[in-house]
């Protein structure tokens, strides 16, 4: 099953519209190699931290839950957590437990005020978002977009615009033009430094037991502007850059770690496009990276079926199914993946997460058909 050119040019207008994009992606840290921060030294970046501290609560949201039944919002400002804030009975009302909330750099920083765009997400509001989720029994897990999406359009991220010596192509594609987004470098050590603390900021804000690190659609990676980088396995920095999150978020922080999966499967194998699954060689990572990370499976075609899921499922992860809009797409998405989990009575495949990307306002998000109908089988 291919997916058609004019499938592909839609996924791309999609993906750079007002949707997959806007405002919520801009941002985004990275990370690097724990071993090299190790090596030279990052004491700052790898500070024990105690882990989140509600087990209790934890363990019986598991056992109350589970089946995942999920919300990606984007959030940037005080004013958005607000509306949130109100939403989120409305939203265990249709039968959501879990909100991805992804920040980005949209946050009061406080170990790099230097990256705080002119709008942001208080540690106060977060605090109150995190008790308010806690008594409606969702879990709210906070996500820093890291690796790729750096830019959008014209826009560079506050992360390379004030740390330019980060970037993948330094130097190059003035005013991002050409390329769909920039990269930070995975090779650089330093940038370890920046994007653990600003991780640990907000998983403390957010009080959060599990953090989501993004890194999708990362098309700059192995760059030939990269005196790092240059010449290396795509799929081997990327892994890299996968365990280093991992050995801060799971190994320091003792909190489960999300990832979206596109990168980790073949365009050419799975017959998808080349933005929900790798044509730049980073597939190889699926074999490199620990088996524990949370998959968020995202595809927002209708399809006859989606062949990622029962990959992934073989490779040993726990996967995530992730549809959008149309309606009829995120159905088709949702019904196939709980055919699947029923008939293979597979607990590794969580449930579904429905992602919103600008097309539907936080107030009216429990409203909204490609939530709440896909949702429904889940229950
Ligand atoms: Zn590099």
């Amino acid at each position: 099953m291919s997916i058609s050119t004019t499938a592909n040019a839609a996924v791309s207008e999609l993906n750079q519209g007002p949707l997959r994009g806007s405002g919520l992606r801009r941002l985004s840290l990275p990370v690097a190699c724990l071993a090299l921060a190790l090596a030279l030294g990052a004491p700052a970046a790898l500070s024990p931290i105690p882990s989140h501290p509600h087990p209790a609560w934890l363990k019986g949201w598991r056992q109350k839950n589970p089946i995942w039944r999920g919300i990606h919002l984007g959030l940037s400002s005080d004013q958005q957590a607000h509306q949130l804030l109100k939403e989120l009975p409305k939203l265990a009302a249709v039968g959501v437990n879990v909100v991805i909330a992804e920040v980005d750099y949209n946050f009061d920083f406080q170990s790099h005020p230097e990256l705080r765009p002119a709008h942001y997400v208080t540690k106060a509001r977060a605090r109150e978002l995190a008790r308010k989720a806690r008594e409606c029994g969702i879990r709210l897990i906070p996500q820093l977009n890291c690796l790729g999406h750096q830019s959008w359009g014209g826009t560079t991220g506050e992360l390379l615009a004030k740390h330019p010596d980060f970037d993948e192509t330094p130097g190059q594609f003035p005013g991002n033009k050409g390329i769909y987004c920039r990269s930070w470098c995975p090779r650089n050590p330093d940038v370890n430094k920046v994007v653990f603390a600003l991780i640990d900021e907000l998983i403390d804000a957010f009080d959060a037991d599990a953090f989501h690190v993004g890194m999708d659609e990362v098309f700059i990676i192995g760059s030939k502007y990269c005196p790092r980088c240059r010449g290396h396995d795509p799929a081997k920095l990327f892994a890299m850059q996968v365990d280093a999150l991992h050995s801060h978020i799971v190994g320091q922080r003792h909190l489960e770690m999300l990832m979206w999966g596109d990168r980790f499967l073949s365009a050419k194998a799975t017959g998808y496009g080349k933005w929900e699954a790798s044509e730049n060689h980073t597939e190889g990572a699926i074999d490199l990276v620990p088996k524990d990370i949370i998959l968020c499976d995202w595809h927002y075609n209708k399809r006859a079926d989606y062949p990622s899921v029962p990959y992934l499922l073989g490779k040993g992860f726990r996967v995530w199914p992730s549809g959008w809009q149309p309606l009829e797409a995120a159905k088709a998405f949702s019904a196939f993946a709980h055919g699947l989990r029923t008939s293979e009575n597979n607990p590794r495949l969580l449930g579904y997460l429905c992602t919103t990307w600008g097309k539907v306002r936080i107030p009216q998000a429990a409203e909204w058909p490609p939530l709440v109908e896909p949702l429904q089988i889940w229950k």
